[in-house]
């Protein structure tokens, strides 16, 4: 996608002064202001109907900067060095002299932190004299938004500026990874826990229940507002079946996630293809069989908590 500066000059300014603008990023479209801010961050939650409990990630363009609000430690270089830019988020310790806002933390001494690759994004967040603090541009539990229709089919006009970047290219929210003490898994995301493991030297578990409650891990969230069923052999008529391979046979209420069973592939595809059927209008929704390796335990665990009622 080719950067255009005068729209990253026009989210600069509204950014500056205190407004919310939607961002492109790899993993889906955010909803951010100056993580600095009281009361530019305030209003992300207003717009979102997020509740204030639930702490928001912070984005940064390098190293340098995180270093004025955060601690650094080894593991953390191990893994910068190998993912980022891109789809993982890191907790850690909050400096004291960190000027965040309390509302990014919700006044908690750690902070969710991340290096998001989309070039547009990058190139503004290089322009801002503060890091930005953006959660996914959608309302609260809804679909998240990978593209800027998706952001203006969410919030219409309630939000003044769309940053467009292209489809977002990984299409699932971050991996976000504890490192505040012994590193630990508390999202699964867009990148698969294994290559963590590889690089941290150790395993990491993720077990959904042990977190801490925070809204990625909340039950019920990423959900189209269908019913869907999980796990299906055999659809029902009325139901829209969603499908990890392509099959021969046409049938126009079949949605393919990919071609032959690429799962990142299909976790880039995997809110389009909920989007698109909720356009539609169906009033159900089934998925077959999703294998449970890789980039399919975070497409499985996104489609758990939007199947919940
Ligand atoms: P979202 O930006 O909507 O994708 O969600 C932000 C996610 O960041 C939440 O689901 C939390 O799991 C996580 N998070 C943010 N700040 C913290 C923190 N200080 N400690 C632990 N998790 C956090
Ligand atoms: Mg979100």
């Amino acid at each position: 996608m080719k950067k255009d500066l005068s729209n990253i000059k026009k989210a600069k300014y509204l950014l500056d002064y205190n407004h919310c603008v939607a961002i492109p990023t790899e993993t889906v479209y955010g909803l951010a202001a100056n993580a600095y801010s009281n009361k530019a961050t305030s209003k992300i939650f207003k717009l979102k109907k997020r509740p204030k409990s639930n702490p928001l990630i912070v984005h940064y363009f390098r190293i340098r900067d995180l270093k004025e609000d955060c601690e650094l430690n080894n593991n953390f270089h191990k893994l910068y060095n190998k993912f980022c830019p891109g789809p993982i988020t890191f907790v850690l310790k909050l400096k004291k002299k960190s000027k965040i806002s309390k509302n990014v933390t919700n006044g908690k001494n750690t902070l969710a932190v991340r290096f998001p690759k989309n070039s547009v994004t990058r190139s503004l967040l290089s322009f801002l004299k503060y890091p930005l603090a953006a959660p996914s541009a959608n309302i609260y539990t809804q679909l998240s938004p990978i593209s800027k229709k998706d952001v203006r089919e969410e919030f219409g006009k309630k939000i003044k500026f769309i940053l467009d970047g292209g489809v977002s290219k990984v299409g699932l929210e971050s991996t976000i990874i504890d490192l505040v003490n012994k590193p630990q898994v508390l999202r699964l995301g867009g990148i698969d826990i294994r290559k963590i493991s590889k690089v941290l030297k150790r395993k990491l578990n993720y077990t959904k229940n042990k977190s801490i409650k925070v809204p990625g891990q909340s039950k019920f969230h990423y959900s189209p507002g269908i019913p869907i069923r999980l796990n299906v052999k055999k659809r029902h008529s009325d139901e829209a079946f969603v499908l990890i391979h392509k099959r021969k046979e046409f049938d126009k209420n079949y949605f393919y996630l990919s071609k032959n069973k690429n799962l990142k592939e299909a976790g880039k595809n995997l809110y389009k293809t909920l989007r698109k059927i909720k356009r539609l209008k169906f009033k159900k929704i089934a998925v077959e069989k999703i294998p449970n390796i890789g980039l399919g335990r975070t497409i499985n665990d996104r489609l758990k908590r939007a199947s919940k009622r």
